[in-house]
């Protein structure tokens, strides 16, 4: 019996289409935005839910994500283009990043962008001048660091944090600063805060600290400057289960204590509640991706551990070079069959840190055989590169039992298409 993935035969998947191969799950997507409209958007009035565009986006993806009801947060240009490109309104966009070029905010005010989230006084110097040449009014947020250290989940005292993200609770607190903002910049129109505590975060602890922080400033600013808080960005980092992780938690795990939190902060400081945002990326699409690969050459190091090396790796999933991330191995031929010992899988790539996951359990292998990686659906695709020259993975759909070509492999000509 082979490894069925969202109602498909990965075998015939791997068949049909090559390797190595992106397999995202349309179902578990459509799955996690109906528990985000049901366990938040239609549980509290006044909210919305952003998709993070960085954990996986396409054209398609976009097209998904606008359907579900969910907006979009985009880092940059390319993000934008990709968005408004798929027909997603440009309202429902939100703009982040701790730098974005002027051509960027051009394009995002001339498309509409919905929101800036800004946390740098020279960025919404910039944006206040080019909202003023283009005629237009911009939202702005403003990026706070909450102080909370979303490892140890230990709070660590504000005013000397550092982080390229993020205003400091005392900058944001500090006489002078908002109403700065609020007289020197016409063209900006500061609607709140936004906080992000960190990513891959299993419980919530990180979220509830940061949510109690936030409104402590809310409460300050208002009762210090008269400045009324109309919009919360609670961010995203809800974790998936990769390798050796406990099971995802329901969105509600994460929302329910921050939104108690706050009506209850709100109600009791006399605080009309903000309108409150969330965007989580590998959330909602994490656990909806798969990779297959084939494996090629198998031996046994002089240490006795064995490597089996698939056709793909550093360049199609980053993540264990980077993060030391670890993904669970499935022999999709047959996942019932018992385990022979451990087989580390290596990438294809000249790097020993191309390993995509060490000493699993795994059936013998031989050439020729094909494995899947789980939990690869986000910020592997987004992530890829054709480092060494190889051509990127086509990455297929997949909505229960049907599958559909969504991006195209990489052929090698694609890889000279822009020299001269
Ligand atoms: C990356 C990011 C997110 C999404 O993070 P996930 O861990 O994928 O949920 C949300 N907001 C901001 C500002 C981010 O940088």
């Amino acid at each position: 019996m082979h490894y069925i993935f969202d109602n498909c035969d990965t075998v015939e998947l791997a068949k049909e289409y090559g390797t190595p191969l992106y397999v995202m799950s349309e179902t578990h997507i459509v799955e996690r935005c109906a528990e985000i409209r049901r366990d938040f958007l239609e549980k509290y009035p006044n909210t919305k839910a952003l998709f993070a565009s960085k954990a996986f986006q396409t054209l398609e993806m976009c097209r998904i994500i606008q359907r579900e009801g969910l907006g979009m947060d985009v880092v940059s240009g390319g993000e934008i283009y990709t968005a408004i490109k798929a027909g997603a309104k440009a309202e429902n966009l939100m703009f982040h990043g701790n730098n974005k070029s002027q051509d960027e905010m051009d394009l995002a005010l001339k498309e509409g962008v919905g929101t800036f989230v800004s946390d740098s006084l020279s960025e919404l110097e910039l944006l206040n001048e080019r909202a003023g040449l283009l005629g237009k009014k911009a939202s702005v947020l403003l990026r706070v660091t909450p102080g909370v250290d979303s490892h140890t989940h230990q709070y660590i005292s504000t005013g000397h944090l550092d982080s390229k993200f993020g205003f400091s609770p005392n900058k944001v607190i500090e006489p002078g600063f908002l109403t700065g903002i609020l007289e020197n910049f016409d063209n900006l129109d500061l609607k709140g805060f936004h906080f992000h505590v960190g990513s891959q975060l299993m419980d919530n602890r990180s979220h509830v600290l940061a949510t109690e922080i936030i409104l402590n400033i809310i409460l300050k600013v208002k009762k210090e400057f008269g400045f009324e808080t109309k919009e919360l960005n609670l961010g995203g980092g809800y974790g998936i289960q990769y390798a050796g992780e406990p099971e995802r938690k329901p969105v509600a795990h994460f929302i329910e204590p921050m939104m108690e939190k706050i009506e209850t902060f709100c109600k009791a400081n006399d605080l009309t509640r903000p309108t409150i945002i969330i965007e989580p990326g590998r959330w909602i699409c994490g656990e909806a991706g798969i990779t297959i690969y084939e494996i090629g050459s198998i031996k046994e190091a002089a240490t006795g551990r064995v490597y089996a090396a698939v056709n793909g790796g550093f360049g199609d999933n980053p993540r264990p070079a980077l993060y030391q991330a670890k993904y669970d191995v499935i022999y999709i031929e047959d996942p019932e069959k018992p385990a022979a010992g451990p087989v580390t899988i290596a990438g294809k790539c000249c790097e020993s840190g191309d390993i995509v996951a060490w000493d699993v359990e795994l059936p013998e292998l031989k050439r020729g055989d094909l494995i899947a990686v789980t939990c690869t659906g986000a910020y592997n695709y987004s992530m890829a590169s054709t480092y060494n020259r190889n051509p990127r993975p086509a990455l297929v759909m997949t909505k229960n039992g049907e599958s559909r070509l969504s991006v195209k492999r990489e052929t090698y000509e694609d890889l000279l298409k822009l020299e001269i």
